[in-house]
């Protein structure tokens, strides 16, 4: 059925790119313009890393996002928890859950560039928490089990999934472990056919509604670099505990949990790839989440960006525009090369990656920009709103309170300063 819709997608957006910008005067508007993540396809060849199915593929996205999603997206940020299953079965059915993923499976299989033209299109979402959600379902939980599952496991995990069937999570962090992924203590434990699950994941975003998750565990006492596997484990089994929601400053509206094991059995047969491999494949999972997550957050940095120019346009003091004061003026274009030049290196990092490279340095590098530049940006476009940027009622505080989890999820910025040091061969010895 996915399959099918995401072939339809494919041959739409190939034949109907005119059609679907007619249709969006909306983003025709030159203030949507100005950066080269704008929804507005230029002419051929005119882009460093989009073709105009990357531009068609946005703009079906954006159709989605404006009539499913934004309309509703203030209430689900009260109510602290979007509708998942819904949502994603929307998504789903259109074919961007599985952008890159195979085609067998019900994936596009379209290369990583179209997941991070998705990933910017997506940051149209008026709220940090659902994008996020949405990109740990289709780019968190799953690079792993795409490339190394078996086939069986694929069919059973991978191509609900994509359809939109299940939701996702991903189980790496723990109450003591975070930065310091090799510390984790979850075991499993083989027993005959089984592993048996014991211990907690701790910030699973996701994980009050998820059907199954991609766990980091202990499967052996070796070394803690060759000591883990990642699992697929079915979040409805006896001994899976959901203890609590986590109540957040930031990302309302995406559902956060803690999560306790006790004796899970898991079929053998749900590892994913090899034994032991566990923590390389997390570590190669998490390039896709960090470049994923610069590109998702371009968005909301350039839109803040240019209803911060509206708002200081028509907001008068001491007789002129906010606008008009050059420190204004002069900041946000400053703000605004900023965020071009993160996407520069975004798009080398991709450009790379696509071609097979290892581009853990460029993507750390991006990870630590993009959670700089974001705290700098809403930072410094709240305070020209005045009062009310210190609303709920505008973007800018709402994107202010989620950003900054930018710097902090995903490997902190500290993380990612010891990743480019290490490649810098800076980084002291510990012996
Ligand atoms: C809303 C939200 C959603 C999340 N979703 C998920 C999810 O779905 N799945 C999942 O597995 N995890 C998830 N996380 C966890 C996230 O990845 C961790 O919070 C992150 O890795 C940091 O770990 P920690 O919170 O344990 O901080 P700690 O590891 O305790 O680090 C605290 C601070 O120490 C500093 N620090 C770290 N390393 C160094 C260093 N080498 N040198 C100097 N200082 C350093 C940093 O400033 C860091 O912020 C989520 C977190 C949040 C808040």
């Amino acid at each position: 059925m996915a399959t099918c819709s995401s072939m339809l997608l494919a041959r739409r957006t190939r034949t109907n790119l005119g059609a679907l910008l007619r249709c969006s005067p909306r983003l025709l508007s030159p203030s949507r313009c100005w950066g080269s993540g704008a929804s507005v396809a230029p002419g051929d060849g005119d882009h460093v890393l989009y073709t105009q199915e990357h531009y068609a593929l946005k703009a079906s996205l954006r159709k989605i996002i404006d009539k499913e999603i934004n309309p509703f997206v203030d209430k689900w940020e009260e109510e602290g928890q979007f509708p998942a299953h819904q949502v994603f079965k929307t998504l789903g059915q259109a074919g961007f859950l599985g952008v890159n993923k195979q085609t067998e499976y019900g994936g596009l299989g379209l290369d990583f560039s179209y997941s991070i033209a998705v990933a910017e299109e997506l940051g149209n979402i008026r709220c940090g928490g659902v994008p996020m959600a949405i990109g740990v379902q289709a780019d968190m939980a799953t690079p792993a089990l795409a490339r190394f599952g078996s086939d069986e496991l694929k069919r059973e995990f991978l191509v609900p999934t994509i359809a939109g069937d299940v939701v996702a999570c991903l189980g790496v962090s723990e109450p003591g472990a975070g930065s310091d992924v090799a510390s984790i203590k979850t075991t499993a434990v083989r027993k005959g056919d089984d592993y048996v699950i014991n211990g907690g994941k701790m910030w699973i975003t996701s994980g009050c509604q998820a059907d199954w998750m991609c766990l980091l565990a202990n499967s052996s006492n070796g070394p803690p670099h060759q000591n883990k596997s990642l699992i697929c484990l079915p979040m409805k089994l006896p001994g899976v505990h959901v203890a609590k929601k986590i109540d957040k400053m930031g990302m309302r509206s995406s559902d956060t949990a803690q999560i306790f094991f006790e004796d899970v059995r898991v079929p053998s047969k749900y590892l994913i790839g090899e034994e032991g491999m566990g923590f390389t494949y997390q570590m190669l999972q998490f390039q896709e989440e960090r470049m994923w997550g610069v590109a998702n957050i371009l968005t909301p940095m350039e839109n803040v960006i240019n209803e911060t120019i509206d708002y200081t346009r028509q907001r008068k003091i001491f007789n002129q525009p906010v606008l008009h004061n050059q420190t204004v003026h002069f900041l946000l274009a400053e703000l605004a090369t900023d965020v071009e030049l993160l996407r520069s290196l975004l798009y080398q990092a991709v450009a790379l990656y696509i071609k097979g490279n290892d581009v853990t340095k460029f993507a750390s590098m991006a990870k630590l920009k993009a959670g700089r530049l974001v705290r700098e940006l809403t930072d410094s476009c709240l305070q020209f709103w005045g009062g009310m940027g210190f609303t709920n009622d505008v973007l800018v505080s709402r994107v202010y309170r989620d950003s900054r989890l930018m710097s902090i999820g995903a490997g902190a910025d500290e993380v990612m300063l010891s990743i480019i040091c290490k490649y810098m061969e800076t980084l002291p010895s510990k012996k």
